[in-house]
């Protein structure tokens, strides 16, 4: 190889590595290093869309085997409280647990973003609402025993409410996520907070 063309190699991988990070910045959550909104919606959005196409196309998507989706929508419980009771900096230490959790509980083949504030969103490729649910109840019981704040004398265990919903005919990523937020304040407001409450059930 020429000296030239080696160089040129060269320049184009680091060019590769810089776009690369770029699109980190722009679409992952410094605090938690999870999607953020935009990457998460991106990233989801586009599967849904080749879901739906794949249902109306058959006989061009042979190959195509995933026929659905479902988010789970989180909300951890009493934030504002931890805020003020233990800081900011405590808080900000939370989201970063639960995040992991959620992280160590999901396949590769999730996806798991941060919606914004202390709300935090997965798509779970190819799971119908039963197996989310489940998934969901896994992620909940973990964060209750696992994530704690205080002192040893007395600790308070963090919780989260959450909202299950799977991809339905005619609606998109943000109907999607709308049912499941839905469902997520069923679990907050009807059922007192760490809960779990599926869509199909409210509806
Ligand atoms: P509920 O149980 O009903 O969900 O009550 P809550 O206190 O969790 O909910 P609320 O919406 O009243 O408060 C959310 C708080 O989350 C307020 C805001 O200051 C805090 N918050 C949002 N983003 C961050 C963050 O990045 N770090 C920290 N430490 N706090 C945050
Ligand atoms: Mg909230
Ligand atoms: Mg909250």
């Amino acid at each position: 190889m020429s000296e030239e063309l080696r160089k040129l190699k060269q320049e184009l991988h680091k060019k590769d590595f810089e776009i690369k990070q770029f699109k980190g910045l722009v679409t992952k959550d410094p605090l938690t290093g999870l999607f953020n909104r935009r990457g998460f919606e991106e990233e989801v959005s586009r599967l849904i869309k080749d879901i739906i196409f794949a249902k109306e196309n058959p006989e061009t998507r042979k190959h195509f085997y995933i026929d659905s989706i479902s988010i789970l929508f989180f909300d951890i419980d009493n934030f504002k409280r931890l805020n003020d009771t233990y800081g900011h900096k405590t808080g900000d230490q939370v989201l970063r647990q639960v995040s992991q959790i959620i992280r160590q509980k999901v396949r590769n083949i999730d996806f798991a973003g941060r919606w914004g504030g202390e709300e935090l969103v997965v798509a779970l490729v190819g799971s119908h609402e039963g197996d989310a649910y489940n998934k969901a109840e896994e992620i909940r019981k973990a964060v209750k025993s696992r994530v704690q704040v205080g002192l040893s004398s007395g600790q308070d265990s963090i919780t989260v409410s959450i909202g299950v919903a799977e991809l339905e005919n005619k609606i998109n990523l943000d109907g999607l996520v709308k049912n499941a937020d839905k469902a997520m304040y069923e679990a907050k407001h009807e059922r007192g907070k760490n809960n779990t409450v599926k869509f199909s059930e409210i509806k």
